[in-house]
């Protein structure tokens, strides 16, 4: 049996040596990280001693001065695993209260005195020696019951925090940490005291597991590190590694933590930052400085590039995103996610700076290719020339280049702010029968019909009003290639009127019907599709908003589409 527990010593002190060794080689550097190295330490430091005590034999002072440092090692095991839970758990600041404090790290000072300087609490020499350093000595084990019982409840503490961490964390990769070292550390645990603590109590001194089954201990958490990347992922460490800058805020708005990439941008040190309220940093209009806390509240996951970061220096253009956290069902905070986006707005400026010139430098000249052409087909037609189909053709793609071009410069003066509405009382359905007509003209295979009408003048820009119909309609016509009906209804109900425009056509999928109002959108064309920008539908939407109206699409794939928007009625008081 001696042989045997010497040899498992040799085993154990040789695994927790490579997992030592594994662990320094592991890039990277935390709190966890460094208790477990520790932790893994105290056990070396308490089973090599044994290790060479057994192989040599050693008797009298050699082995009291040995196992001086077994008694460093496994009087230090609870303290260190307790810590290293605690790191492991996110609760060190646990230890700032004084209690837990002495708890853990007065009665190690006192076990380890008492151990070194007299017997009673050493249990390990069954030949019982004793001590006289400093002249103090005691029967052996008298205290042992006393240290295991402050050794157990450090343990089990640690076990329950493990054990909680594996319910509380949302993350996978942390759930199974837990797990494993759950399981690793539960082995030597349970029949480590019972072999080595509990039994000797009672005089029954069998073979001592502790030691060799923490080399299955080390096995299993060597084998997690480096099949499961135990450690390696530290959500803080990965935070403060982050490009973007975050910011952990609570409910107020109070910032909790800043990572050192935000911190960096904004140019001031963590501890300067933290505990102030993220409106000091982060500014918007002030409906948009509520929305990050308004939206928080009510959980919702919020995207904006219209927030600018104040630094000591500057004022810089961010897009945030900001994702509340939930504990226990309840919103604490949210995370802050901000990002730089100087170089795009400055590449958005240029861009929108070339297609201001661009399509006013077009215009004069294509308003002249129009005329010429037109000009031209008059007097081919006069002189019954046969290339007339020819300049036909011409014709529709001038027109087409006429509307691309209005439509960018529409763009443009939107961008800028610089469409202005002439706003007046007129006839709503005398309009959309004017441009339900000339749509016809051009779409002649189209079936248009017009149902309802608007009891009251409405009071808004005529010509943008018909040029969002125009652009409902054409896109009506458009995208019905088969079922050939449209169906325009009027309607008003209290200060609003409200047309809509139903066609049986293609459909747009609720996933795209939310977008094709932005910008550029255009949903998939498919092969042999007119291309187009993707732009009248954006211009209609600020069209409508810019009279305080509304608009929205209703519409089911291949069944057809409902464009309505409404525009308020005349007052009488604006007649
Ligand atoms: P476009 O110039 O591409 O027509 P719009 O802004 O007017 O630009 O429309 C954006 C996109 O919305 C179009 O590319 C088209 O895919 C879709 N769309 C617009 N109107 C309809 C409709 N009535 N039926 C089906 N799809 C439509």
């Amino acid at each position: 049996m001696f042989e045997l527990y010497t040899s498992l010593l040799a085993a154990a002190s040789i695994t927790n040596l490579l997992v030592l060794l594994i662990m320094m080689k592991q890039v990277g550097r935390s709190a966890v990280r460094g208790f477990f190295f520790l932790f893994l330490f105290a056990i070396s430091v308490w089973g090599i001693p044994r290790l060479i005590i057994n192989t040599f034999g050693l008797t009298g002072f050699a082995y009291t001065e040995v196992n001086r440092i077994s008694a460093l090692g496994y009087i230090l095991v609870p303290t260190v695993f307790f810590t290293f839970s605690l790191a492991f758990t996110k609760r060190l600041e646990l230890l700032r209260n004084k209690i837990i404090f002495l708890y853990t790290f007065l009665p190690p000072i006192i076990f380890l005195y008492l151990s070194w300087t007299t017997n009673i609490i050493e249990n390990h020499a069954f030949d019982a020696t004793l001590s006289t350093h400093w002249g103090v000595s005691s029967p052996t084990g008298e205290y042992f019951a006393i240290f295991l019982a402050w050794f157990e409840s450090l343990m089990l503490i640690s076990m329950l925090s493990l054990i909680g961490m594996y319910k509380r964390t949302a993350s996978k990769v942390q759930k199974r940490q837990s797990l494993l070292l759950i399981i690793a550390i539960l082995i030597p645990l349970f029949f480590g005291t019972i072999t080595d603590g509990i039994l000797p109590l009672f005089d029954i001194h069998t073979f001592p597991s502790a030691i060799p089954l923490t080399s299955v201990m080390a096995i299993l958490i060597g084998y997690a590190i480096t099949r499961y990347e135990l450690f390696e992922f530290e959500p803080d460490i990965i935070l403060s590694h982050i490009g973007n800058g975050l910011f952990t805020i609570g409910r107020s708005g109070r910032i909790l933590k800043v990572n050192s990439a935000g911190a960096d941008m904004i140019g001031l040190l963590e501890s300067e930052i933290v505990g102030k309220n993220i409106k000091e940093f982060l500014t918007a209009s002030k409906k948009r400085g509520r929305r990050i806390t308004a939206n928080m509240t009510i959980g919702k996951t919020f995207h904006s590039s219209a927030y600018s970061l104040i630094t000591d220096s500057s004022i810089i253009p961010v897009a945030i995103t900001v994702s509340p956290v939930k504990s226990n069902k309840k919103i604490v905070g949210a995370t802050v996610l901000f990002q730089d986006i100087s170089e795009e707005k400055r590449q958005e400026e240029s861009k929108e700076e070339f297609l201001s010139i661009a399509s006013h430098e077009l215009k004069t000249p294509i308003t002249s290719i129009k005329l010429y052409t037109e000009l031209l087909s008059r007097k081919l037609r006069i002189t019954g020339d046969e290339s007339i189909g020819l300049v036909e053709k011409l014709q529709e793609q001038v027109e087409r280049v006429v509307g691309l071009t209005n439509d960018l410069l529409d763009l443009s003066r939107l961008q800028s702010g610089k469409i202005q509405l002439h706003l007046e009382a007129f006839d709503l359905c005398t309009l959309t029968e004017t441009i339900i007509d000339s749509v016809r003209s051009s779409f002649p295979d189209h079936e248009i019909v017009l149902e309802g009408t608007v009891s009251k003048q409405v009071f808004a820009d005529r010509l943008r009003i018909g040029q969002v119909l125009t652009n409902l309609l054409t896109n009506a016509v458009k995208y019905s290639p088969r079922d050939r009906r449209v169906i325009v209804r009027l309607s008003d109900e209290d200060d609003r009127a409200c047309v809509s425009v139903q066609d049986f056509g293609k459909g747009i999928r609720n996933t795209e019907q939310q977008k094709i109002f932005d910008r550029f959108y255009q949903v998939s064309v498919k092969e042999g599709e007119e291309h187009s920008l993707g732009i009248g539908l954006y211009v209609a939407a600020r069209i409508i908003k810019k009279h305080k109206g509304k608009i929205w699409v209703d519409s089911k794939l291949n069944k057809g589409s409902t464009f309505s928007f409404t525009i308020p009625l005349a007052h009488s008081e604006s007649l």
